[in-house]
């Protein structure tokens, strides 16, 4: 039993440095989220959740929850199969022109989530191009991380954000290698924004791809909910582009988008595609309900929008400390691991608030953080008592406030 053993030293050396994670266990009661009936034992009790990436509700919405009742009737449970070998349905192809459509490419190609996307696009066109070199933006995700790596592919890590180092990188280089810039759209822990147009740019001038991770933008920005590059004119000039159905989109499942040579070249090649049974239909259902929605209403973006300038207003208005950014994610910083888990559990606990601590490696120490994030379908009521609560804990941790902004 050596290995028993092995086990759970490793797990105590996660809990001696806090970075054990302890799951919140929860039943999202559909028609009431952002309520949510939390479990501890025996016992239950009521939570409003702030840290979900159902950003806009979409995972209870009317026409969402129709769309997948009716797959399901129709077509049972699962797909049944890979995708080459009986398990493409009629719902995988009318979703994948729909998000092809969504970006404005030729085609699109669904995957079981957006880390399996990343990893197998990624992977696929890093190994497949011959002498390919990665650019990687050095907070990219995970899932693009793994990728790049196990392509084997020569990879570069370029300083976040920093046109300059990409262009330094860029141009120390050999000329006539093929070059593929990877990056995201929206960072999730900052809430910051690429330059996405730039990195086109320095893209055109070095003759490199562009690979964009634009999971926590699509739905909720551009007019018809494309992303960031949807809504700065700029789908065209990015050959990939990478999107979750299981965000704000609040279904499950990933996808690339690009041209029909590119998703026809990953379909063929990536053992991440090939060799693993289709989402069930009435997931694909859901999903092209979603994206439908949202291509043709604005009233979640607004909603949404309207909520986190209110919290962040109220935020301000407590001198409680919040990165300012231009994105929907508010991260409330803590700066210290052991009060951002003790705040959490303290909201949680006395509160019924659920805010999910963020620490240490998922953030660099002293960043400690909560992040938040708005829903339109989170009340004012909720915002009232969220930024309550925090006030008195602010006060109890005896944590620094900001100066009062002006009124
Ligand atoms: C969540 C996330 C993914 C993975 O998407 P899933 O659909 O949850 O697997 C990919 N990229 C980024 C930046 C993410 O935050």
């Amino acid at each position: 039993m050596a290995h028993e053993r092995y086990f759970q030293d490793r797990l105590q050396g996660l809990k001696d440095e806090g970075n054990y994670r302890v799951f919140t266990d929860l039943m999202r009661r559909r028609g009431a989220f952002p309520q949510a009936t939390r479990f501890t034992g025996a016992q239950t009790g009521e939570v409003t959740v702030w840290c979900s990436n159902d950003y806009l509700g979409m995972g209870q919405h009317p026409s969402v929850l129709t769309a997948m009742h009716e797959a399901l009737d129709t077509c049972g449970a699962g797909a049944g199969g890979t995708r080459n070998i009986s398990g493409t349905t009629h719902h995988h192809v009318l979703l994948e022109r729909e998000l092809a459509d969504l970006h404005g490419k030729e085609a699109a190609l669904l995957f079981t989530s957006g880390y399996v996307s990343n990893w197998a696009a990624l992977g696929t066109l890093a190994s497949e191009i011959p002498g390919c070199i990665v650019f990687s933006d050095s907070l990219n995700h995970a899932s693009m991380i793994e990728g790049i790596r196990h392509s084997r592919a020569q990879k570069v890590i370029w300083k976040h954000n920093d046109l300059a180092d990409l262009e330094a990188k860029l141009a120390a280089a050999p000329a006539n290698a093929p070059k593929l810039i990877a990056f995201e759209s929206v960072y999730s822990m900052d809430g910051d924004i690429a330059p996405i147009k730039e990195i086109c740019d320095l893209a055109d001038r070095f003759g490199a791809m562009t690979y964009l991770d634009e999971v926590h933008a699509v739905g909720m920005y551009g007019p018809r909910g494309g992303g960031i590059a949807e809504r700065e004119g700029l789908m065209h000039r990015l050959t990939v582009i990478e999107g979750t159905l299981g965000k704000a989109f609040g279904v499950v499942g990933g996808y690339i988008a690009a041209s029909a040579a590119l998703c026809d070249f990953v379909r063929s090649f990536a053992s991440g595609f090939i060799f693993t049974t289709a989402l069930p239909p009435a997931v694909a259902a859901g999903a092209a309900a979603s994206v439908r929605h949202l291509k043709s209403s604005d009233e979640e973006r607004r909603g949404q929008h309207a909520n986190v300038a209110r919290l962040r207003a109220r935020l301000d208005a407590a001198g409680i400390p919040h990165i300012d950014n231009p994105s929907h994610i508010i991260p409330v910083i803590v700066g210290d691991p052991m009060k951002c888990k003790y705040i959490s559990d303290l909201l949680l606990d006395a509160f019924g608030i659920y805010i999910q601590p963020i620490n240490y490696p998922t953030v660099p120490k002293g960043t400690e953080r909560l992040r938040i994030t708005p829903s339109p379908v989170h009340s004012e009521a909720d915002i009232d008592a969220l930024v309550e609560a925090l006030g008195q804990l602010w006060n109890q941790c005896k944590l620094a406030r900001q100066p009062l902004a002006a009124q």
